[in-house]
């Protein structure tokens, strides 16, 4: 297999170095990786609530730099769809964040109790984040754009206490299916203006404007629950992971590490907060960091992004493979028209990034992009591409200092219930295998709600198995194989579909790619490309020879696709990601499952 792993048909390595801006903050990855302790870095870059009283995510994000020479700095600064923009000082925002604090408390919500949130990106979004974080509640931003199914399943779930929602989303979204949550006491709308709530609700505006703009949070125990996120449901149903107010270290550290955040910075993180890369590094970390945020009201648009890149002057931007492959689709030329010298870094997370995406990168905005990997279930950064190190091409990077990841194999049948007390094993170097994470991390998940079982089958040996299959390299790099559902085995070999659709994409005419393993009665599984192609390039069978041609070059016999079908667009996930399984599952007339977070094509950045 090693001849034609993903990594050696790209061995290139690509400078990170930007001559621009402060020196890195991990400027000797391996020195750092030798000292590191989480202790310590609490010690050095957290403050802890005033009195030994503990650790509350939301003085670290606002009070500690309210109370300090930060006070003044813009902590938010919203660009709304309709071209209004609104600033919120670390000062504003935790002087708001009491009054929501003050206003929950006294409506008897006590810690423990969770608060949904269902508004889209709006400033208020943050303030009551931070505010229930700071009166201890525990938090679940929700994707503005599902539906009220999925509203449903998951505030159930939950088991919400309170809702945070905008009057519209209220009739829309929640007024269906308020009489199947019996739980949910509370709904606040925002944003009524001078009218009246809807019936059964209550205006946060009025709610905390007679509200005292300090409030001392109550001792925060580091493992008291602060944060339910649901994962993307690209594999299934999604699973409601449970995290603590002690993740913020991690939240802060990987910030700093891995997106090379500096006080001052202007940062931009593209993700929603209903998606845990929104609320680690689109709330928490730029926060704890003391980084300016851009939050952008406004779904994806090509010329608007590259539009706030350059206005907004952004330094470091956080993103997604999906949305840098639309920026590929419209071409290079289209970011030239643009001033992004502000930029200093970029990185990408949520998929695989091909290596063409990184590429591109360089030429068309001048850096590459760094791949960072991660999961809802370990709530910040992993492994991550570092702005002091070079970036090799289709490689995830390398483990946070602090964290120790490594490829494990699961023992499985007879052997296992033999030797019951070694499940895993460490793959030999170079392996294939499941990435595996040493437990205990800071922002590591503490429970699956309502599937405690399920938590407990994700450890073994005192490693996390994260269900993905990856392999190492000698100098220590990761990279991705696929996700273990999705592995095909064709012939005696085991594929994976990233390094599949890698090469297809490298084709000019190749948008995306995605690739999966169908039944057959000889190998096993054949591989099945389904591809979307390039603004103005035609599906039609010569193109499919050839790009079979492309393919079978690049990857050999046994590993380029069987079949290729073209497909106008990919099915993904509200947040980005290529849903295989539906692929498959339509191919072979089977049922789709759960399709709660399925990006609907007709109603994209649109759906309210
Ligand atoms: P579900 O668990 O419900 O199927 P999901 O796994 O997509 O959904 P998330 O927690 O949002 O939900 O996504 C984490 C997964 O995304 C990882 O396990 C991995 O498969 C994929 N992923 C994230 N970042 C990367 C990356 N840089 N390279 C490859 N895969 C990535
Ligand atoms: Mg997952």
């Amino acid at each position: 297999m090693d001849d034609r792993h993903p990594g050696t048909a790209h061995d290139t390595i690509v400078k990170s170095r930007n001559p621009h801006g402060p020196k890195p903050n991990l400027p000797d990855y391996e020195a750092a990786v030798r000292t590191f302790s989480w202790e310590a870095a609490r010690q050095e870059e957290l403050d802890g609530l005033p009195g030994g009283r503990g650790l509350n995510i939301a003085h670290e994000a606002v009070d500690r730099h309210a109370a300090g020479p930060r006070r003044d700095r813009v902590a938010i600064r919203w660009l709304g769809k309709a071209g209004d923009v609104r600033e919120l000082t670390y000062a504003d925002l935790a002087a708001l964040s009491s009054r929501v604090a003050h206003a929950l408390s006294d409506l008897g919500l006590a810690p423990g109790d969770r608060l949904f949130v269902l508004t889209g990106r709006i400033p208020e979004l943050y303030a009551v984040v931070l505010g229930a974080l700071k009166a201890k509640l525990v938090v679940s931003p929700l994707f503005a754009a599902f539906g009220p199914e999925p509203v449903a399943t998951r505030m159930k779930l939950g088991r919400a206490r309170a809702l945070l929602t905008t009057p519209r989303l209220y009739q829309r979204r929640v007024l269906p299916i308020r009489d199947s949550l019996p739980d949910l006491q509370h709904v606040f709308v925002t944003g009524t203006g001078s009218a009246d709530p809807p019936e059964g609700t209550l205006a946060l505006e009025a709610l905390v404007e007679g509200a005292p703009p300090d409030f001392t949070i109550p001792d925060t125990d580091p493992e008291d629950p602060a944060l339910l996120h649901f994962t993307s449901g690209t594999t299934g149903t999604p699973k409601g992971a449970l995290h603590v107010h002690q993740a913020v270290l991690a939240h802060h550290v990987t910030g700093k590490h891995a997106l090379d955040f500096h006080a001052g910075d202007r940062f931009w993180c593209t993700a929603d907060p209903g998606w845990v890369t929104g609320t680690s590094y689109g709330i928490i970390s730029p926060l704890t960091n003391g980084v300016t945020s851009i939050v952008d009201e406004a779904e994806f648009d090509v010329e608007r992004w590259y539009r706030i890149l350059e206005r907004e002057r952004v330094a470091v931007w956080y993103t997604a493979p999906t949305a840098v492959r639309m920026l590929m689709k419209a071409g290079a030329e289209v970011a030239k028209r643009y001033d992004l010298s502000a930029l200093r870094f970029i990185a990408s997370v949520g998929e695989p990034l091909n290596p063409e995406a990184v590429l591109w990168g360089r030429n068309a905005l001048g850096l590459p992009i760094h791949d960072n990997w991660w999961q809802t279930e370990t709530g910040g950064i992993m492994i991550a591409n570092y702005r002091a190190m070079d970036v090799r091409p289709g490689s995830m990077g390398r483990p946070l200092p602090g964290v120790e990841a490594a490829i494990v194999r699961r023992r499985q049948g007879e052997d296992a219930a033999s030797e019951a007390s070694t499940p895993v094993e460490l793959a030999d170097p170079g392996e294939e295998g499941e990435l595996a994470l040493r437990a205990g991390w800071p922002s590591m998940f503490r429970s699956y709600i309502d599937n405690e079982e399920r938590y407990r089958r994700c450890f073994a040996d005192g490693w996390y198995l994260t269900g993905d299959l990856a392999r190492q390299d000698d100098d220590g790099y990761f990279w991705f194989v696929g996700r273990a559902d999705d592995v095909i085995k064709s012939a005696g070999h085991l594929i994976g579909p990233f390094e599949v659709e890698s090469a297809l994409v490298e084709h000019p005419a190749v948008a995306e790619a995605a690739v999966i393993g169908k039944p057959d009665p000889t190998v096993g599984e054949i591989v099945k490309a389904f591809v979307s192609l390039r603004e103005g390039c035609e599906a039609t069978e010569d193109l499919k020879l050839e790009l079979t041609g492309h393919a079978r070059r690049r990857l050999g016999p046994a590993v380029a696709p069987r079949e290729i079908d073209f497909l106008d667009d990919l099915p993904k996930t509200r947040s980005g990601k290529v849903m295989r399984r539906l692929l498959k599952a339509r191919e072979l007339g089977l049922p789709e499952g759960d399709t709660s977070t399925l990006e609907r094509p007709a109603s994209p950045g649109t759906e309210e």
